[in-house]
């Protein structure tokens, strides 16, 4: 057949194709809801949500929630509602559905390299109230340059380095001298820094977390001292993350926290121990279906690792007694029975904890919002996929 032809054909079979039923719809049960699908119980959320802003008011502090945990603008608009400050984007690209919704506040918490993105950047701050780290003169000297051409301004957070060894300036003379020379820049205010300590976050103890915020507080006023001597102002300290912020919030030195995946909770978060600080609830799942039941003993589940991630180990199971997951690969979670566990019925829906919310969230293009049994609304993960 003519090529041309062929293409058309095609096309008029695509025509006929049935379009794929929606996999959940506001109102209906829970039970009708396709798997695998991405859950949110509303109730947890929600409480979640007032947990963390109860906890900075009670400092004084800002909440600048972390949306690369969840890509989804409606979570963010709940948070803002609530008294969150504005939120952090890792990328700029990632930024701009938050932006178009509405999220007037936002801060990339990470550097900015490479003409295409300080090009998107410019084009988020002439649309919202942007904020940048940097580390780098020639990274602000670009972003200047960027904005420039625009007629747009950006505040740029120094980001400095205490303890995480990711990107930041470690020494506090740099770090003043990198602020002046971006504030001489056209285009650009210095804001103040950045000061995040990722690893922190997971360490298990409390007791342990809490002498290490103490050493970043200790750290961060080194760099507050450095900023005092030199006649610079420094009015937001932005860090801190789940693990960390109750006591980053009681540190005296931080103006914002940057915690992401409170709102949600996952396997990996839940095995901190949270003795000295008030804690989060599971609200958010992965619905799945048993598909086989090979054996008494062992049941499969339709959700692989295209519906979670397992980098921090496996999912657990919520609401199954008596069963556990011993295994995941692309299409399949594995359960292996217990001597207490009851059978599980082929066909039957269960609900697996995500090890990290994540890169979970990224796998999937909307969150079906629970409550009581049934789907309240189907929220988009608009910022799924964006990480420019
Ligand atoms: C991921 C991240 C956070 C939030 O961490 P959570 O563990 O999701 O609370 C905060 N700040 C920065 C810079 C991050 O990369």
């Amino acid at each position: 057949m003519h090529k041309e032809m062929l293409e058309k054909a095609c096309v008029e079979a695509a025509d006929d194709w049935p379009q794929l039923p929606p996999a959940a719809e506001a109102g209906a049960r829970l039970e009708a809801v396709d798997t695998p699908s991405l859950l949110l119980e509303l109730d947890a959320f929600e409480e979640n949500l007032r947990t963390m802003q109860a906890l900075v008011e009670r400092h004084d502090v800002g909440l600048r929630a972390h949306a690369k945990a969840h890509k989804c603008p409606e979570v963010a608009r709940r948070q803002v509602a609530l008294g969150a400050v504005g939120i952090c984007c890792q990328k700029v690209s990632e930024a701009f559905p938050f932006a178009r919704a509405g999220i007037h506040d936002i801060l990339i918490s990470n550097e900015v390299i490479g003409p295409a993105k300080v090009a998107m950047a410019a084009e988020l701050a002439r649309r919202t109230r942007l904020s940048v780290c940097i580390d780098s003169l020639a990274g602000a000297r670009a972003l200047s340059d960027a904005l420039v051409a625009v007629d747009a301004r950006a505040t740029v957070l120094v980001e400095v380095d205490v303890g995480h060894h990711r990107c930041g300036i470690a020494q506090p003379a740099e770090a003043v001298a990198l602020a002046q020379a971006a504030q001489a820049l056209p285009m650009l205010s210095f804001g103040g820094i950045q000061a995040y300590h990722g690893t922190l976050q997971h360490k298990r103890s409390s007791e342990q977390r809490r002498q290490a915020c103490d050493q970043v507080a200790a750290r961060v006023r080194r760099f507050l001292a450095a900023f005092q001597a030199a006649g610079l102002p420094c009015p937001v300290v932005s860090g801190g993350g789940t693990g960390t912020a109750a006591f980053d919030a009681a540190s005296g030195v931080f103006t914002e926290i940057q915690a992401g995946s409170y709102a949600f909770m996952d396997v990996d978060y839940a095995a901190n121990d949270w003795a000295q600080t008030p804690t989060f609830k599971h609200s958010l799942f992965v619905l799945a279906t048993v598909i086989s039941t090979p054996t008494p003993d062992r049941a499969v589940l339709d959700a692989g690792l295209k519906s979670l991630s397992a980098e921090s180990g496996l999912p657990r199971l919520h609401d199954t007694p008596g069963w556990r997951c011993i295994g995941i690969s692309d299409e399949h979670t594995v359960l292996s029975r217990e001597p207490d566990g009851a059978p599980l019925e082929l066909g039957s829906k269960v609900r697996l904890v995500p090890s990290h919310v994540d890169p979970t969230f990224n796998l999937h293009d909307q969150l079906v919002v629970v409550r009581h049994g049934q789907v309240h609304a189907l929220w988009p993960v608009a910022a799924r996929g964006l990480s420019r």
